[in-house]
């Protein structure tokens, strides 16, 4: 069989994973489950190897947003427990049971179906109830006593954990947080008074975890960016930082041509950018298919030679073209950096994503499936 050049890439350490892992472990201490979150093939760095390195290190629970991307765990042979946090169609209610996945229920209603499916399985199946703290999203809206009534009425399932989600978890100059979370514990109060204790309680992503916010641990957390290697930012008087993640990937491209441009020559569609001055261009092979977004047209920067240089004009769908002008010489094949560190010079996502107008998680999910994968 032919192989190919290394076009555009992502490589990935399995060793700055485990590191991530165990400082969340580490933070959180050993009465608190850490159920990582691999969701979108978590978050770019694959979903199955992620899910495998993980499961060395003793992981208990995985936490997923479909079905289908649990299948595709339990497929690949991971026998741990596995949260499916946003799929609330009954429709896939079958396929939750079929692969032993234990669905986050989302409504009342759901919670009605998910009970009939487990009555006629003669199985009692575990499940998750979500609360609308105050998010406005995903998530039980009904008043206290409704969720109890529910709850008991459901006698074929297993009410294994309680959850909820913040809002504003950077956001310390916002008190939704502080609301969201009185509005869990009253109705963690009035469930207890109904004789309804859950074994998990949850509410923490990455932020609450590395901010500190004991308060909002409960005994699991269900971190995502923060296992890859970023801590979102705050707003206003957060708390320290008290994670030590590092990024877990670098993203590369290799050059496909170097070339002089007389001053007064265009670059790419649109003619975004004209040479003010005799120029030296790369063009290198990541383009918008790739996940390189379009806003960083003329506007983004990666490391060639070791050195942060400009992108010149539109980004297009499999190429971006980038000034080597200033940098050492350059040949086809020469990989530069997108993501990560180069001599002395490093760009990460965060970077990155501000440049283009997003966050980390839409510059690291967005690197599509042509960009080939590389574990070390
Ligand atoms: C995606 C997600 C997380 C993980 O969020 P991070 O900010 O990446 O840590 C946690 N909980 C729920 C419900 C999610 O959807």
């Amino acid at each position: 069989m032919a192989s190919f050049a290394l076009r555009c890439w992502t490589e990935i350490s399995r060793a700055q994973l485990v590191s991530n892992y165990r400082a969340i472990c580490a933070t959180v201490g050993a009465g608190v489950e850490v159920a990582p979150v691999v969701k979108a093939d978590a978050y770019h760095h694959g979903a199955v190897e992620v899910a495998r390195v993980l499961a060395a290190e003793g992981v208990r629970w995985f936490a997923v947003a479909t079905a289908e991307e649990g299948a595709a765990l339990r497929e690949a042979g991971l026998q741990q427990r596995i949260l499916v946090m946003s799929d609330a169609l009954p429709r896939d209610h079958e396929a939750l049971a079929h692969y032993r996945l234990t669905p986050v229920i989302h409504s009342l209603t759901s919670l009605q179906a998910w009970d009939a499916l487990a009555r006629t399985r003669q199985a009692p199946l575990p499940y998750h109830l979500k609360i609308d703290t105050g998010f406005g999203r995903l998530g039980a809206m009904s008043t206290d006593a409704e969720v109890v009534g529910a709850v008991l009425a459901a006698s074929h399932v297993r009410l294994e954990g309680i959850m909820t989600h913040f809002a504003s978890a950077t956001d310390y100059e916002s008190r939704q947080t502080e609301e969201q979370l009185g509005c869990f514990q009253r109705l963690l109060a009035v469930l207890a008074g109904a004789g309804i204790r859950p074994s998990l309680v949850h509410l923490a992503s990455s932020a609450p975890v590395a901010y500190g916010m004991r308060e909002a641990w409960g005994n699991m957390v269900r971190p995502g960016i923060a296992l890859y290697g970023y801590v979102p930012a705050a707003r206003g008087a957060a708390p320290p930082n008290v994670l030590r993640v590092k990024p877990v990937l670098q993203w590369k491209a290799s050059v496909l041509t170097v070339k002089d441009l007389p001053a007064g020559f265009p670059v790419g569609y649109g003619a975004l950018f004209r040479a003010p001055k005799p120029m030296r261009i790369a063009v290198i092979s990541a383009g918008y298919a790739d996940g390189v977004p379009h806003t960083l047209s003329n506007k983004g920067q990666v490391i060639a030679g070791g050195r942060l240089v400009r992108i010149l004009g539109a980004v297009s769908m499999d190429v971006t073209t980038i000034d080597v002008t200033d940098c050492p010489p350059l040949r086809p094949g020469d990989p530069v950096t997108l993501i990560g560190q180069e001599g002395g010079v490093s760009q990460d996502a965060d970077e990155l994503a501000r440049a283009a107008g997003v966050i980390s998680y839409a510059i690291l999910c967005g690197i599509s499936s042509r960009v080939r994968r590389i574990y070390c």
